[in-house]
């Protein structure tokens, strides 16, 4: 496996494998890598001839700093799991490389943004996009796998990806989760044992609501049932559960045939988000 840490080497390398025809797949993550990750990475291996992962702690997405700071890296640790799933390329850049020009773009994300992560982290989808439209022009992938684990960033990516007309297949793969259910996040590494078993317990209130719709609930009781249940969970505090149109990401209707569940909570200090497609 290759480390790549420049954007010249990085665009040097993919202008050579487009040029022998080579399709590229490519994984935009920010570290302390596991099977959430490596299931994209098996995905793109399937799909491509050859796969880019970037490992880059993007700091425009942290409206907070401490949690910027305290976001797990683990270098080594990834640079082997990726060697053993046999990817091409780890691009490990700097932040000077990444933005070697202060740009601060305003990105319209015409609504997508205004619920659920927007407005309880200011600013974070708009570095989201940045990064991923500069990691997009390094590295020139033809195919990028994103997490259904983080949704909201998955339809904006997929939305901006088509306005902006960048020429990337979006390709969404599913949340893969502990045998508690507890959906894997490189922030559960921050957590006790008894902070997962808390955790698991969002799995289980996202089960709950699944259920009631499938015993005909009606959308606005079981919004109220479930967040009481989240409210009641020892150690948890709700940041908020949303249920939303899974393609608009609007607020649902009682009479809405799709429901997507979103939730962020914390849980000793560690913010964790999870979704469901309960409806
Ligand atoms: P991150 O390193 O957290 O920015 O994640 C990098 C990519 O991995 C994003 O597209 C995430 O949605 C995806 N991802 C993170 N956790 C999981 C998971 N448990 N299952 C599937 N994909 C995931």
């Amino acid at each position: 496996m290759k480390i790549i840490s420049t954007a010249s080497e990085m665009t040097n390398y993919s202008d050579a494998i487009k040029g022998e025809g080579g399709e590229l797949g490519f994984i935009p993550t920010m570290g302390a890598l596991h099977e959430g990750h490596l299931s994209l990475v098996a995905q793109a291996k399937r799909e491509n001839t050859q796969v880019v992962v970037s490992i880059f702690v993007n700091p425009t997405q942290f409206n907070n700093s401490a949690d910027l700071e305290k976001y797990p890296r683990t270098f080594e640790k990834d640079a082997e799991m990726l060697r053993l799933k046999n990817v091409d390329v780890m691009f490990y850049p700097s932040i000077s490389e990444v933005y070697p020009n202060h740009n601060n773009l305003e990105y319209e994300m015409d609504g997508l943004d205004k619920n659920m992560e927007g407005p309880n982290r200011p600013g974070h989808f708009n570095g989201v996009v940045q990064v991923v439209t500069r990691l997009f022009d390094l590295v020139k992938p033809n195919h990028a796998y994103f997490g259904e684990k983080d949704f909201q960033q998955l339809a904006i990516i997929r939305h901006m990806s088509s306005k902006l007309k960048n020429g990337v297949k979006i390709i969404g793969c599913e949340t893969i989760r502990s045998e508690t259910g507890l959906a894997l996040s490189s922030r559960n590494t921050l957590l006790t044992e008894s902070g997962l078993q808390i955790a698991s317990k969002i799995y289980s209130s996202l089960m709950f609501a699944q259920r009631q719709f499938a015993n005909g609930g009606l959308a606005s009781q079981v919004l109220v049932q479930t967040t009481a249940i989240l409210n009641n969970i020892e150690g948890l505090e709700l940041e908020y559960l949303e249920f939303v149109n899974p393609s608009s990401l609007q607020k649902y209707s009682d009479t809405e045939s799709e429901i997507q569940a979103c939730v962020a909570a914390h849980i000793e200090g560690v913010r964790l988000i999870d979704n469901m497609r309960v409806k």
